[in-house]
This record gives C-alpha cells, structure tokens and sequence, in this order.
C-alpha cells in the first residue's frame, strides 16, 4: 500500500495453499484495522492529485503497465496456476492475457468518458456534463479468477480518475499484489492503487464500512453481496454476484457444438466460474443424443496439475470447497438424480472433483437452483419453446445464458426473453474488454469491463448556466409576481 510492500500487522494469520498438492505457499498475518486505515488514507491523498490529471496522462501510464504486465506475463501465470491449481495453459490464455487486455482497453478508454452535447435544451440556459470521479473505491474480490477480478475492480476505477483499496480473496492474494507492483513499477503514483490483504469479516468488513470509503464495489457471492448491501446504506455499490446459467438446446442445433460448447463451459476453471454452464435444457426429441455426446466429450477431459502440458482440468480451490461440491452431488442422487459421467473426487493429494454429468434432477432441487461452482453439468429435457425460455427464468440469478439453436426466429428470442446481463447464441464463456459483463436478479447489478463501467465509477454532474444575465429571470413568476 501507499507504493510499499508492508508486512501484516493483524492477529490473524492467513494461509494461501497450492490447491493441487496442498501445501502451503505462504502464510502471513493479516491486514489490522490501522493498516486498512492507512491504505484509505494514502488513497485519500493520492486522489488529489490523480483524479486532477488529464485523461491523457493516466492513459498513458496506463499503457507504459501494459508493456510492464507483457514482460512479466509469465511470472503472473506461474503464480496464479500456483495459488489456484489452474491449468497453465489457462492462465497464461485466459486469466492473464486478458487482464493485459483489459489494462490496454481502459488505457484507451480513460480518454474517452461520455456524456450528451452541451446545448441549450432550455432557452436560457446552456447544459453541460460533467463526468467526474468519485473518490475512493473499496473493492472486494473472490478467489476463482483473481487477477482477472482485480483487474475488473482496478482499471476502470482508477482510469475514470478514482483511488482504490482492493481487498483479494485471503487464499489467492498473489497475483493482485504482482499486479499493483507492475502498476508501481509503470509509474502510477503511490497510493493510486492499494492492496490489503486477509478475511471478509475482518478486512473486508473494515474497508467496506470505512467512513473515507465514497464507493464499494465487490464480486463474490450473492448472500455475502446482500450482508454489504445492507451495512453501507447509501454508499455508492456495485455488485457481481453468483450466477446459474441456463444453457439451452434447441433441436435444430448442433449437437456436436452443443456438447463440445457444454463440456468447455462447464469444465472452464473447474466450473469456478460465475458463467459457468450449469443447467443444459435440451429439446426432448433430441435429449439422450446430447447426453451421448457430452459423455464422450467429458472422457476425454484430463485432470491433472497445473504444469502438466497435458492438463484439462485443475483442482477445486479449497479442500471446504471440494466437500461442498461432492455433498451437492451427494445430496442429488439422493433426490434420485443419475451421475452419468464423474461424481467422485478422485485419489489425488490435491482438492480435485471429476468432471460431472447428471440427469434425472428436479427443476426445484438444490443442484439445479443453487450455484455448486464445480465441474458439474445437469441436463434436463423440455418440450416446447415456451417451456424452454421459462425453464433459463427459473432461478434466482441471472448472470448469463446461451441458446444453441440454427434458427434465427428462436435465436431473437432466447436473447430477448432469457433474464440474464448475457446472452450467447451458439456458444458459451467469451467475454470482450469492450463488452459489459454483470447481472440481473441475484447476480447484482453494475457492469465490469466496456465503457459500461467506467461510467460506473463516475458521477454525472449537470452544470447549468444561465444565459440571459438579466436579474428578474421569467421562470421567477411561478413563484413572485415582482416587477
Ligand atoms: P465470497 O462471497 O465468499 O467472498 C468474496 C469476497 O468477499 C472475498 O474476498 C471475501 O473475503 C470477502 N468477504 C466475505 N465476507 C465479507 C464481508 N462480510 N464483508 C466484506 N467482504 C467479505 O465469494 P467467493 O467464494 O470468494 O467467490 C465465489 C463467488 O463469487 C460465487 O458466488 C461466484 O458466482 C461469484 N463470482 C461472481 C462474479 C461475477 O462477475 N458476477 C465473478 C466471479 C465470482
């Protein structure tokens, strides 16, 4: 914080594991109280300065980050396949080319903030907009993706002018760090982007209910989000929030795409992910097809560690996690679902879970209703396209979907009626630096990455002159008469 590395003075003392051997990487104390104090306070006084730089100025420090970030893309992957078990080729594809890509987008982006013409919508007076930042930003992130989920919660905060303190998850703290040392080293003033490290309950708790604090924006779960919402009446959130998405084949598809598509997005960081595949609908004619295929699909998924060229499929990212998993696919076969593929952990030192493939679930059990946020796939059948459409609507999130279909008519209208902040056609996980990503429902509200959200983090301010410059202005005669 505040451009230094400083060790934790907190009681508590926090470890981050390698999920795929289960051994420690490091343990250290957490943040204390004063320590999160002063990453407000080195935020505060940095804010000064930053938010009154030119947007051409942040931008480019930004860009000088992104050629730092390329030179050191191969240490950030190391370190976030090592604290999340995440296949290599994951991170150096996925997480850690897209961060550099979001860094590159908002370096652009800082130079380009929005607002309507200035003009005289009234007769008398010039209108203009002013978009200004909000102070200091209070982040909170999760563990399954955090490099990229500190960039997502960094870069448009401090490219709209803002200061931030992020706190990352207490087990995958690694990469953020790096990440604001990169910044550090690009030459982003001390203080613009600080780092404090430990539990929700203590850290997080601190920093999201700090008094200097102007803004929380936080991803995480959905019952954590609401317990925020409701501590910080008034203060200015953002929240990305779990998700179940619903993926949707019709009969005309292509059931080779579709199973190809349901086994990546299910599969995808060990199913760690908020946009995960969850929940395959499909048509019933078409059903025992889509399963074949899927199965074949999912045997040919290779679970393994990190380094291993070979790896599909890493750990889950705790050992709580991996139980939780296997007691959700327990707890379904026991509501008579049928495990056609997986269901097991596997003998393996680190926090694995076989890919997972069910049938035969209830739409109101718990493993179709709530996130399991593991490598498990249920699919069940639908009739009718109206039954499709309400099946993708019955859960309480609604982050993202997909529907599989060659027909266009179906294509406009799954993207039209599926309640969720996106909507694949024929495809499933991509996401764009140039395209918001965030929810409707449960899954919150306020959008990451794009333009979006860098107004997110922005107040409009309207600034309206008068233009008559006489004293007895005429709108003054709905209140006085006068002369
Ligand atoms: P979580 O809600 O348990 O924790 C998220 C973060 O909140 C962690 O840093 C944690 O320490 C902190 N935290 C916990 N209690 C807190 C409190 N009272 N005050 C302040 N901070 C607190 O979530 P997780 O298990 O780390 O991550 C998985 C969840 O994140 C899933 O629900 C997933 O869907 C969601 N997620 C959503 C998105 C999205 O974009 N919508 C992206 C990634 C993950």
């Amino acid at each position: 914080m505040d451009g230094e590395y400083v060790t934790g003075a907190g009681e508590r003392r926090v470890e981050v594991r390698d999920p795929a051997l289960d051994e420690v990487i490091v343990e250290q104390a957490e943040a204390s109280a004063e320590q999160v104090d002063a990453a407000v306070a080195a935020a505060r006084r940095a804010f000064a300065d930053w938010s009154r730089r030119t947007p051409g100025e942040r931008s480019d420090l930004m860009h000088a980050w992104v050629r730092d970030l390329r030179e050191h893309e191969g240490e950030l992957a190391r370190w976030e396949s090592r604290q999340c078990g995440k296949p290599f080729k994951l991170t150096t594809l996925f997480d850690v080319a897209g961060s550099i890509d979001n860094v590159a987008f908002y370096a652009g982006a800082a130079r380009q903030l929005e607002g309507k013409a200035q003009a005289e919508y009234s007769a008398d007076h010039t209108s203009s907009i002013r978009r200004e930042a909000i102070g200091v930003v209070g982040s909170i992130a999760p563990w399954n993706y955090p490099l990229q989920m500190a960039a997502w919660k960094i870069l448009p905060a401090v490219a709209a002018g803002n200061t931030i303190v992020l706190k990352p998850a207490e087990i995958t703290p690694l990469t953020s760090l790096l990440f604001a040392e990169s910044a550090a080293r690009a030459g982003i003033p001390a203080g613009v982007i600080n780092i404090v490290t430990g539990g929700g309950r203590s850290v997080g708790t601190h920093l999201t209910t700090h008094p200097e604090v102007n803004m929380v924006s936080f991803t995480g779960s959905t019952e954590v989000g609401r317990s925020i919402a409701s501590t910080i009446p008034g203060k200015r959130l953002h929240l990305e929030l779990g998700g179940k998405a619903p993926f949707v084949v019709f009969d005309d598809a292509d059931l080779d795409a579709a199973a190809n598509g349901a086994v990546a997005a299910s599969c995808i960081n060990t199913g760690q992910d908020c946009t995960a595949a969850t929940r395959a609908y499909v048509h019933e004619s078409v059903i025992d097809e889509f399963v074949a295929k899927t199965a074949a699909v999912i045997d040919t998924v290779k679970l393994g560690t990190p380094d291993d060229e070979q790896t599909d499929l890493g750990p889950l990212s705790s050992r709580g996690h991996q139980q939780k998993v296997a007691a959700m696919v327990e707890r379904a076969v026991d509501a008579g679902a049928t495990v056609v593929r997986g269901g097991h952990v596997p003998e393996a030192a680190g926090y694995f879970y076989e890919p997972t493939l069910i049938t035969g679930a209830a739409q109101d059990s718990e493993i179709v209703q709530d996130e399991v946020f593991g490598p498990v796939l249920v699919v069940l059948p639908f009739s009718s396209d109206d039954e499709a459409i309400d099946l993708a609507n019955d859960t309480p999130y609604g982050l993202a979907a997909s529907a599989w279909t060659s027909n266009v008519y179906r294509a406009n209208r799954a993207s039209r009626e599926i309640d969720a902040g996106c909507v694949w056609i024929n495809d499933h996980i991509p996401i764009i630096s140039e395209m918001p990503h965030g929810g409707y429902k449960a899954s919150g509200y306020g959008k990451d990455m794009s333009a979006y959200s860098l107004e997110e983090y922005t107040n409009v301010k309207h600034v309206i002159q008068d233009i008559t410059a006489v004293a007895k202005k005429d709108w003054h005669r709905i209140i006085f008469a006068g002369e």
